[in-house]
């Protein structure tokens, strides 16, 4: 047994997911064909309350997509120092659209109103145009901490009133939402699908554009679906194809997609409850130095300053157990979809024992 706790991504579709890919009625998406990836990008869309949807190969694409078609070059991008888009996305926003970031030491990732309306610059010639805010729910660099409605609401508000366009990386966006919706253990699925669907709506109504990762936490095996207005949705169309993401016969991977969000979403619940018993467990190691807040499946510890975090890793590794070095002397866990509670106990038996 191989205990892969290294991302969310690293889960295979399951045997229902996998025959939903194999009855796939297929098309050419470059020539507007493809039933299937019209279906997945339509039913997003519906689901946040946005006018249209574009599925690509990657939730790289679909930032990068999104930050090309709301800026000019030169203009500049509010992140949180932590964001995926400036950290892991290869100085694409530099690369692709010529534009700069300017970097807000948030909250564990979280930037507040006051932070942006601090950060905008004044319409000066010798200044960067301060233009686009993106922000990321649920944070990966920052451990997976969440924004709420209200407070992605207010950061609304002042891009509204700044004309300032605002984007959301919402790679985790459900794992963020399962907790945001009241679903104890007497509510049926049903109940809970339909809270988890208007609080969709709320958060669609926030922003200009929407990433969804489909391959973390929703296991399918491949793409993220960006969502806007028709307007918004056509252009990067458009970009998607420059940038070599028009792809044909996709209905197999998008009918991936669709089943994930028919079956894949309210149970990230569980694997918050298994990252949950992972931090409990972490929190009581001596050899562990500092443990960040879990919120949601995202688990982040520092090793204390005696134990090189290569040889604790190494050691994990020689136990089937796959972790990430997360910088400096911190470890990630992430669980998922294939995780299990025979995992979770496993690796209990290995941290102690370490
Ligand atoms: C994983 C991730 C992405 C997209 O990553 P891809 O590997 O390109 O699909 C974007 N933003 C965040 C926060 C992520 O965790």
């Amino acid at each position: 047994m191989i205990i892969d706790l290294r991302s969310d991504t690293v889960t295979k579709p399951t045997k229902g997911m996998l025959e939903a890919m194999f009855s796939a009625e297929v098309g050419d998406d470059v020539f507007g064909e493809e039933p299937t990836v019209s279906a997945l990008e339509e039913k997003a869309a519906k689901l946040f309350g946005k006018e249209a949807g574009l599925y690509c190969p990657s939730g790289t694409m679909t930032n990068q997509i999104a930050i090309k078609v709301h800026t000019q070059p030169g203009d500049e991008v509010l992140c949180d120092t932590t964001a995926h888009i400036y950290n892991y996305e290869g100085g694409g926003i530099a690369f692709n659209s010529g534009v700069q970031a300017k970097l807000i030491q948030g909250d564990r990732g979280r930037i507040a109103p006051e932070q942006i309306i601090e950060n905008i610059n004044p319409d000066y010639d010798w200044l960067t145009r301060t233009q686009l805010v993106c922000i990321e729910n649920t944070g990966n660099k920052a451990g997976g901490s969440y924004y709420t409605v209200e407070q992605m609401q207010s950061l609304a508000e002042v891009c509204k009133n700044n004309s300032l366009r605002y984007h959301l990386d919402g790679a985790r966006i459900f794992n963020a939402i399962t907790e945001l919706v009241e679903n104890g253990s007497d509510l049926s699925n049903g109940e809970i699908k339909s809270r988890i669907n208007a609080k969709a709506l709320e958060i669609g109504s926030c922003f200009d554009s929407i990433s969804v990762c489909l391959s973390k936490g929703l296991g399918a095996p491949v793409g993220s679906v960006l969502l806007g207005t028709n307007d918004f949705i056509k252009k990067a169309r458009k970009v998607r194809k420059v940038f070599g993401g028009g792809m044909r016969q996709a209905g197999y991977i998008a009918a991936a997609g669709i089943y994930a969000l028919d079956n894949h979403i309210v149970r990230l619940k569980e694997d918050h409850k298994r990252a949950g018993h992972l931090a409990g467990i972490i929190k009581g190691l001596g050899y562990v130095d500092n443990l960040l807040p879990v919120e949601t499946n995202i688990v982040i510890f520092n090793l204390d300053k005696k134990i090189k975090p290569e040889s604790f890793i190494r050691t994990l590794a020689e136990n089937n157990i796959k972790a990430s070095g997360f910088g400096k002397q911190a470890v990630r866990f992430v669980t998922h979809l294939d995780f299990t509670d025979q995992m979770l106990d496993e690796v209990e038996k290995v941290l102690k024992k370490y």
